[in-house]
């Protein structure tokens, strides 16, 4: 009972309570409802978790970097469960992100056609879920489940920056300039090919000035150092990186790890992304566990301080249109949905439930906030 009192103080609303009750729980628990609070709240407290509940905003809990595919071509897609799968995974909110150049661009306006198409898609996805995107740092909020809605490479633009306007105006709130395929004209050096571009392009750079001005997140994840170091440069607000991990993490795998590689961030550059008020995504690949994973958030942790370090998935919440699990966020490690385990492992490994908040999702809301307001 006294567990109960506790918890009933701290005045959470009903539905972030329910939130809170999934907190820690193994996987079988988690599926049912048949636990009482009082033994949920006693398996919180063995966990150590409960003291995360001094401030509801500490369970904000944000994925920077995770993929629902839609279809881009105009036609309506699956239903998907955006709701039970945020609750599942004890996350309020994904950076809902998608990319127009998963397949080659071959006609002119064919990324910018894609990209409307991406976006209706996601209003549809959004309205059925009775959803709406977080528009500004007040919409993330612990007890509300919302997306930030993202893009991975600005093939949409197609060398027209007014259409950067657009986009503010349809709620795209997190901007990565970057992605696999150089988009037509260039935006600037992507870490996965050859150097051409001597880091951002004129029209690169004019993009990162069109996020400053409109209040834009401005992802660099995909770009070369110089290009990073470019945007730096130009940016008047703090950027993000936000699916990367750090280059002397290399996991288990030498192939995967050989594959990897170019996509780490060294230790140097994540510091000057740091010093600048940005904050570095830790993503899931490379880590076999749970354990692993807190292992690598650590070690970037160690480089950059806990002010400066968020989750970055680069999975999917949803079923991707071939129904696999491959990738999925709440099917990678066993033991439940992914941010009950992932808070449970950064608790194993030494951090504090406030150093806990500030990755699951306060340090996110804080770079969002000063790139949005
Ligand atoms: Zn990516």
């Amino acid at each position: 009972m006294v567990l109960a009192c506790e918890a009933e103080s701290y005045g959470l609303p009903e539905a972030q309570f329910r939130r809170v009750e999934n907190f820690g729980k193994p996987k079988e628990v988690g599926q049912a409802m048949q636990f009482s609070r009082r033994q949920v709240l006693a398996g919180l407290a063995a966990t150590g978790l409960l003291a995360l509940s001094a401030r509801a905003e500490d369970f904000l809990s944000i994925d920077a970097h995770n993929h629902v595919d839609v279809p881009l071509d105009g036609t309506a897609g699956p239903n998907l469960d955006l709701r039970g799968e945020l609750d599942r995974a004890g996350l309020t909110a994904i950076c809902m992100t998608f990319a127009v150049d998963y397949q080659p661009i071959r006609e002119p306006a064919q990324g910018y056609q894609r990209f409307l198409h991406g976006l209706d898609a996601m209003d549809a996805q959004l309205a059925r879920n009775e959803m709406t995107r977080a528009l500004q740092a007040a919409d993330l909020r612990a007890e509300k489940l919302t997306v930030i809605q993202s893009i991975e490479g600005a093939h949409f633009l197609e060398g027209k920056l007014e259409r950067m306007e657009e986009a503010y105006g349809r709620g795209l709130r997190h901007f990565g300039l970057l992605h696999d395929h150089d988009a037509t004209p260039p935006l600037g050096d992507v870490f996965t090919n050859p150097e051409a571009f001597g880091g951002l392009t004129q029209l690169g750079a004019g993009a990162v000035r069109e996020c400053n001005r409109l209040g834009m997140l401005l992802d660099m994840s995909h770009g070369s150092d110089k290009a990073v170091r470019d945007a730096l440069k130009i940016s008047t607000r703090p950027l993000i990186v936000s699916h990367t991990g750090l280059n002397t993490r290399l996991g288990s795998n030498p192939k995967m790890a050989r594959m990897m590689l170019p996509r780490l961030i060294r230790a140097e550059l994540a510091r000057e992304v740091a010093r600048a008020g940005g904050v570095i995504g830790v993503w899931t690949h490379l880590a076999d566990s749970a354990d692993e994973y807190a292992a690598n958030v650590r070690a970037m942790v160690e480089v950059v301080g806990v002010d400066h370090v968020c989750i970055g998935t680069d999975s999917k919440l949803t079923p991707p249109p071939d129904g696999s699990d491959r990738g999925r966020t709440n099917s990678g490690w066993a033991g439940g949905g992914f941010y009950f385990v992932v808070a449970a492992a950064l608790r194993k490994a030494g951090f504090s439930p406030a150093e806990i908040a500030k990755i699951g999702g306060l340090n996110y809301r804080r770079v969002f906030a000063a790139a949005t307001a």
